[in-house]
């Protein structure tokens, strides 16, 4: 059997959801389907959240918004409009209703899972009623049946032992099922041991395919993109990008770290355990070869790889009295980044100081500053470039510097890293 994920782009309108069903036309037997919410519809249910919990009395025009993005969705797919999948979507947003009828007294990160969880379980119910109105016939499997997780809302971990044996105990027999071996169900979300919805971090549905074809020893799983595979970089940077045939799972992790945003790095680790190959593929042409994910690492170094981020602050750390920045400083320097939630994308130390570069936050930056300036002598500066090179080499260096200041320049054997303003 075969897992495949279409994520939000793929599913974005009527148009995108029947490319789909052409695709999925082509493969249809054992296969397990993964599906993320269409569109934008996580950033619109994350605004409704928003205004629930800050009360700016906009909570039901935010939500208004996703519910007549969906309706024209299910007007364009279906023409007879007395079909039952309008009311069962209809049914589905009152479970938002619900959940903002009482008033904001529950945790955040648990209000955010329920209703945010509800676009993966609207886009798969259109999605599923779709393909067996148009006679692809499939099973809709609701994965908070099987996926679990602890409680940790909004960055769920994976509770492996009890997936691992609900996985296939759920999925085989519907496989099995004549004429009707597609399984259509969510990614990104799962079901504590207290069975409330969790989610498992922002673009976490390449993590839930990952888990699926692990746990069902999958042929293989492919991605579908709007992009034709892995590209060697962003081409909203980069005019001439190449595409990589076949990288690694170790260089695809790397990849992916550094911040290429192709695939989420956490699909990796289980497709990497069980050798499972990893596809990323163009929904736009399917025929196509896009990129394979494998163990052969012998192409990992034919081209170079460019990896921007932006809006990067670079913070200087040091000691009030001139005094060396030593372990125990750094322990508490580390703590008090990882209170605040912020990840380091680079970091550099020298006898006195130690830099940090960081992604920019509205909120959390300033007062991460502000509480190391307690102990510190802090210096920084922002709207900065950080870019990675993989592979590197003299040229591509200089094409990417030109004209930047670099402020800091870090070289391993791999890979070449920057920050940079300009
Ligand atoms: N819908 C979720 C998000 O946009 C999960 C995903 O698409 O992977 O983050
Ligand atoms: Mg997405």
């Amino acid at each position: 059997m075969k897992v495949f994920k279409f994520g939000g782009a793929s599913v974005k309108d009527a148009n995108a959801v029947k490319n789909v069903g052409e695709i999925i036309k082509l493969h249809k037997d054992n296969l397990v389907v993964v599906v993320s919410a269409m569109g934008k519809t996580t950033n619109g249910l994350e605004k409704v959240v928003e205004s629930y919990l800050n009360k700016d009395g906009k909570v039901q025009e935010n939500l208004q918004v996703v519910r007549e993005f969906h309706s024209s969705i299910l007007n364009d797919l279906f023409e007879n409009k007395n079909h039952p999948i309008f009311n069962e979507i209809h049914n589905t947003f009152v479970e938002i209703e619900w959940e903002i009828e009482d008033d904001a007294t529950r945790k955040y990160n648990y209000i955010y899972d329920q209703i945010v969880s509800v676009g993966e379980i609207i886009s798969t119910k259109i999605v599923s009623a779709y393909l067996n109105e148009t006679g692809l016939k499939n099973t809709w499997l609701d994965v908070r049946n099987i996926i679990q997780t602890d409680n940790t809302h909004r960055n769920a971990k994976i509770d492996w032992k009890l997936t691992e044996l609900l996985v296939p105990k759920v999925i085989s027999p519907l496989l099995k099922k004549e004429n009707q071996s597609v399984i259509i169900t969510q990614g990104f979300i799962g079901s504590s041991s207290e069975l409330f919805t969790t989610t498992l971090g922002r673009e976490g549905s390449d993590f839930s395919a990952g888990i699926l074809a692990y746990c069902l020893d999958a042929e293989s799983v492919t991605i579908w993109k709007d992009v034709p595979g892995m590209l060697n970089a962003d081409p909203k940077w980069f005019d001439n990008t190449i595409k990589l045939d076949n990288i690694s799972y170790h260089e695809a992790v790397e990849l992916a770290y550094y911040g290429a945003s192709v695939i989420h790095p956490k699909i990796i680790k289980p497709l990497h355990n069980k050798n499972i190959p990893l596809y990323v593929k163009s929904f736009v042409s399917p025929q196509a070869n896009g990129t394979v994910i494998n163990e052969n690492t012998k192409d990992d170094s034919l081209v170079p790889s460019f990896i921007f981020k932006m809006n990067q602050v670079l913070i200087s750390i040091s000691a009030k009295d001139y005094s060396f920045i030593m372990e125990d400083n750094l322990s508490h320097i580390f703590g008090v980044f990882s209170n605040y939630g912020i990840s380091i994308n680079l970091m550099q130390n020298s006898a006195i100081s130690f830099s940090v570069c960081i992604d920019f936050d509205k909120q959390k930056t300033h007062q991460l500053i502000d509480e190391l300036k307690k102990d510190y002598k802090i210096l920084y500066n922002d709207n900065l470039e950080l870019v990675t090179i993989r592979h590197y080499d003299q040229q591509t260096i200089e094409r990417v510097t030109k004209e930047k200041e670099i402020l800091v320049e870090q070289k391993s054997r791999q890979t070449a890293r920057f920050v940079m303003k300009g």
